[in-house]
């Protein structure tokens, strides 16, 4: 049977720190010294009995406590219990993981700021609980997706995780509560040794035939890798030593995985896989693998020494790692200690296994970079917009900085049209995309123009659908009212949400429009007809005209020759005056009609604007003209007849014709 040992399986760099911390307090000690860890330091009964020998036994709670040093477990405690500490005068070294630590800050912080804390994970966790005590115990705590369904809470809301949550059950329930609660501010805390751990526990039960899982019953990370093994392999055995190996159950495998909790101590595996050792092939092939280490493999550990130069990382190897500055920050005059501290959990690549001190050289930088470059692949490939700052002008273009990495954008990828100085972007911060992506030779191109692009392609779809929206929602003699968008001296245009209409000067109004500018403005809101319509070309022709029937149409009904009409003096000619019947209608009063006896001009008997009442005495349909009399609304003086022959011989040729022709003429 081959066995397949996790390389990340045992003691998390949390749980590694606890318990030395607890070792170096119990022999720092005096004998007789009272030593308690609030709950058990970690759930594993091995160490349990271990620290119980060194003269250290878990208390129920801080309040259980009286005398002594209490070590403060890595799930961490509420800010009361630091508070009871204090208060009842107990030494207390603090063993909480910097993962928790980072969780409880977070917390508190939002807390202050209003928001409700979210907390994805289980209740009754200790970690959980200890950081709920951070917000005064507000928290709600989600542990599902039934619970993050029924969540009612105040936003806005501040989410956490418990360091050891499944990432996949984080994601679902996040998505579920960002569906209800938008503006919410994540933060994904679960750890990555948790994380590495959960993962290449998911890998190897995927492959195996069976799976081994070492940690205590009560611990949760253990019991978490459990579930997900589950779910890829249909035997999985949780033990907590070698002691609860049944043999026979493995007998049909022909692969087997292990892994192990991050509080199951080295022993307890190394027990099992000696177990195994006697009684499976292959075996020492595994345990090889555990400890074989090469250059080019990302190690993961904890700081156990900083200097200006250098930071000493213990990897879990027999040779402690060293990270030179150079290879840890970009930033040469950044000062070392002070972004870098014990404890500090860091990820790096070893460049060499032996320095020549013995040591293995690592580099931050590389993994940095290795993220950063599969940061941007994936969002290359995702498409995502990304904001960029612009931080140096070369040779064709500039480079931007993308916040994880940089990249190239050409001089003709920043704006639709040519940028002739280049040097005016420095500075500038850039909405754009990667467009060309190049692993191998370190090629990031990067593009604002591209959403650009985009965003015009959107704006001209958008009004495309919204002209053809309007066009079709338009009929035919329907009348509507729009708001004029442009006049010309031929006539105005109208916005019909999408789509112009015109209405020529013709049809503005019965009366002659002499400019269309004297009888609106841009912006006024008109009512018209659709008199002509095209929807294939988009034409559509409009009148006001149209609205009322036509005045000529309204006169031939209402008035008769012999009727008297109350009319209103437009203008005054030589040969007598215009009158207005109706809008749009006028007659001629001619000079001889003016007055019984002989006028010298029209202006003598009426004045522009004058209201008077007249009598029809011609219509001529034909040629729309209407002749007035005002002489024939008195009765005549009573002269001689001849002379009123010679009052009427100098006009006797003139035809009411010609005269409407020549007022027209005037007019125009
Ligand atoms: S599992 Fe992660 S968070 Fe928990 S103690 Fe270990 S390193 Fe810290």
């Amino acid at each position: 049977m081959k066995v397949i040992l996790a390389k990340s399986a045992g003691f998390c760099v949390g749980v590694a720190r606890a318990v030395k911390l607890a070792e170096n307090t119990a022999e720092k000690s005096l004998p007789g010294s009272k030593i308690f860890t609030v709950g058990e330091l970690i759930h594993n009964p091995i160490v349990t009995e271990r620290l119980s020998s060194l003269g250290i036994s878990a208390a129920s709670g801080i309040q259980a406590i009286s005398e002594g040093t209490v070590i403060i477990r890595s799930h961490g405690i509420s800010k009361a219990g630091y508070e009871m500490l204090r208060t009842k005068g107990l030494e207390y070294v603090d063993a909480t993981c910097a993962y928790v630590k980072s969780i409880q800050n977070t917390v508190e912080k939002y807390h202050k700021k209003g928001y409700t804390i979210v907390i994805i994970g289980d209740k009754d966790h200790p970690e959980v609980i200890g950081v709920n005590g951070w917000c005064e115990d507000s928290a709600h705590i989600v542990s599902n997706s039934a619970q993050a369904q029924m969540l009612s809470a105040n936003p806005p809301l501040c989410i956490v995780a418990q360091t050891t949550f499944i990432r996949s059950q984080f994601n679902e329930i996040c998505d579920i509560i960002n569906q209800r609660y938008e503006g919410s501010e994540v933060f994904e805390t679960i750890c990555s040794a948790t994380e590495a751990r959960q993962a290449e526990a998911g890998a190897i039960s995927k492959t195996v035939d069976a799976m081994l899982v070492i940690g205590g019953k009560n611990s949760s990370n253990t019991k978490k890798l459990v579930e997900i093994c589950q779910n890829n392999c249909k035997q999985v055995f949780h033990i907590e030593t070698a002691a609860d190996i049944k043999f026979e159950q493995f007998r049909a495998c022909e692969t087997l995985g292990i892994t192990a909790g991050a509080s199951t101590p080295e022993k307890s595996i190394l027990e099992v896989l000696s177990v195994m050792d006697n009684t499976m092939e292959n075996f020492e092939k595994s345990i090889d693998n555990l400890v074989q280490l090469k250059t080019g493999d990302i190690v993961t550990g904890e700081i156990i020494s900083v200097n200006e130069q250098e930071i000493y990382v213990n990897i879990g190897y027999k040779s402690d790692g060293i990270i030179k500055k150079s290879d840890y920050v970009l930033d040469l005059y950044s000062d070392l200690p002070s972004i870098a501290a014990i404890g500090d959990s860091v990820t790096a690549m070893i460049v060499e296994m032996n320095d020549g001190t013995g040591n293995i050289s690592l580099s931050k930088i590389k993994v940095d970079e290795i993220e950063a470059y599969n940061l941007a692949e994936e969002k290359y490939k995702s498409g995502e917009s990304i904001e960029a700052k612009i931080t140096k002008i070369v040779k064709g273009g500039v480079i931007v900085d993308l916040g994880f990495t940089t990249g190239f954008m050409p001089g003709n990828q920043y704006a639709l049209r040519y940028t002739e100085d280049l040097n005016v972007l420095l500075g500038k911060d850039v909405t754009g995309r990667i467009i060309e992506f190049d692993k191998e030779k370190n090629k990031i191109i990067f593009s604002r123009k591209i959403i650009l692009q985009e965003e015009r392609a959107r704006q001209r779809e958008e009004k495309e659908r919204l002209r053809n929206e309007a066009i079709e929602s338009l009929e035919l003699e329907q009348v509507l009212t729009a708001p004029i968008k442009n006049i010309t001296d031929f006539g105005i245009f109208l916005d019909l949400g999408g789509v112009d209409g015109f209405i020529h000067v013709s049809d503005l109004s019965w009366r002659r429009v002499p400019n269309p500018k004297s009888f609106c403005s841009v912006g006024e809101v008109i009512e018209a007809k659709i008199i002509e319509l095209d929807k294939e070309s988009f034409k559509v022709k409009l009148s006001i005209k149209a609205l009322t029937q036509e005045p000529w149409i309204q006169f031939s009904e209402n008035y008769n020759v012999g009727d008297k009409a109350d009319v209103k003096i437009k203008s005054i000619v030589k040969f007598g005056a215009f009158a207005e019947i109706l809008p749009g209608v006028e007659g001629l009063i001619h000079i001889s009609n003016l007055a019984h006896e002989k006028v010298a001009s029209a202006e003598s008997v009426v004045a522009v604007g004058e209201e008077i009442t007249v009598k029809i005495i011609d219509i001529d349909q034909e040629k729309r003209k209407i002749g007035l009399s005002l002489k024939d609304m008195t009765s005549p003086p009573k002269r001689r007849i001849e002379s009123e022959k010679i009052f009427h011989r100098e006009d006797s040729s003139v035809t009411m014709e010609d005269l409407f022709k020549k007022y027209q003429d005037n007019n125009k």
